[in-house]
């Protein structure tokens, strides 16, 4: 490994005018710690402003011009944190030896970036930040996330359990990943599907800093449903073989009411009809609308819409796109 290493730390950033102070402060602290002990020979902190309403663009223009090792993207409009993030990389992939992705609320343990590039250090593509329990969270949460991570896993995508978005990247892990031309991201599946060399790191992740979570119940479901349905089209087999099922118990139906009309009975029946009709009819729809989830994202895809655009940058010599 050549001395002059260069580390990007990207950090996403949508309304967090509260938080970024003393973001700002403890990522450059561990930047220095970096550069003192000569572990990366150049570190940069990059902030996408993901079209944020309150002060944080002026805030990353001001650490700009008093922290040299403070960039800033701001992108022209809200684009979601997986794209803000893939706005940071693509920057960061032109530029670094590595990328240290993290959120900007401080819920990672900045200190595990240290350990992130040490692993990198000794030869890992990819250093996952782990989360070692999840106390801070509501039953509800964990639950929900713990039943994520084992339909993911059964669905075929292999994501680490316990891992975000806060990881180490290598220059070729980057560069693996800019080729990647989908426009549904779910980067946390993309970059573990690289299979690039790779170790972890495990944490204790803490409660936000201050303001409120971007990711409410409802952004969260879409998120895991997207998760599932960008990695795995095998919901569309269990369709198939549902109506599978269907049909061989609907034969044996048949078969027992020509029995029994054989043997001069007719069934009386309306209950039955009833209740089969409605359990048939919402399969149906909720086979469509597993059908309906691809065909958009299909629609999504084909029209290849630019990720983001970049409105302004901050403190970066030659302006990137
Ligand atoms: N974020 C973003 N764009 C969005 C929503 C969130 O860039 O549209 C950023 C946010 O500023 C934070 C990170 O993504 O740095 C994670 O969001 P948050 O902490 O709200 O999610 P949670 O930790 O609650 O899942
Ligand atoms: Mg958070």
């Amino acid at each position: 490994m050549s001395e002059i290493m260069k580390l990007v730390i990207v950090v996403p950033c949508y309304n967090e005018e509260e938080v970024l102070v003393e973001t700002t402060r403890q990522l450059s602290s561990v930047v220095d710690e970096l550069l003192s002990d000569g572990k990366i020979g150049e570190g940069k902190i990059l902030y996408v402003d993901d079209g944020s309403h309150d002060r944080t663009w002026e805030l990353i223009r001001g650490f700009s011009e008093t922290h040299p090792s403070v960039s800033g993207l701001k992108l022209a409009h809200n684009v979601g944190h997986q794209q803000a993030l893939w706005a940071g990389l693509e920057w960061a992939a032109s530029y670094a030896d590595a990328a240290v992705s993290i959120d900007a609320d401080l819920q990672d343990d900045v200190r595990s970036i240290v350990s992130m590039v040490d692993a990198w250090r000794g030869g890992s593509d990819i250093v996952y930040g782990v989360r070692r329990e999840r106390a801070t969270d509501t039953f509800f949460k964990k639950n929900t996330a713990l039943a994520f991570y084992k339909l993911m896993n059964a669905l075929g995508g292999d994501v680490v359990y316990n891992h975000a978005d806060f990881r180490l990247m290598s220059r070729r892990t980057l560069q693996a990943l800019m080729a990647y031309p989908e426009r549904n991201l779910f980067l946390r599946g993309m970059v573990s599907a690289l299979g690039y060399p790779s170790a972890r790191v495990y944490y204790d992740r803490k409660e936000r800093m201050a303001g409120e979570s971007k990711y409410p119940l409802s952004k969260m479901l879409s998120f895991a449903l997207d998760g599932i349905t960008s990695f795995s089209v095998r919901p569309l087999r269990y369709i198939s073989m549902l109506g599978l099922l269907f049909i061989l118990i609907s034969l044996v139906a048949i078969v027992y009411g020509i029995v029994v009309y054989v043997e001069g009975n007719t069934i009386p029946g309306w209950t039955s009809l009833l209740v089969s009709v409605w359990f048939i009819g919402g399969t149906i729809l909720m086979a469509l609308g597993i059908i309906g989830e691809y065909v958009g994202k299909v629609y999504k895809e084909v029209k290849r819409r630019p990720r983001y655009f970049v409105e302004q940058t901050a403190g970066m010599q030659e302006p990137q796109a």
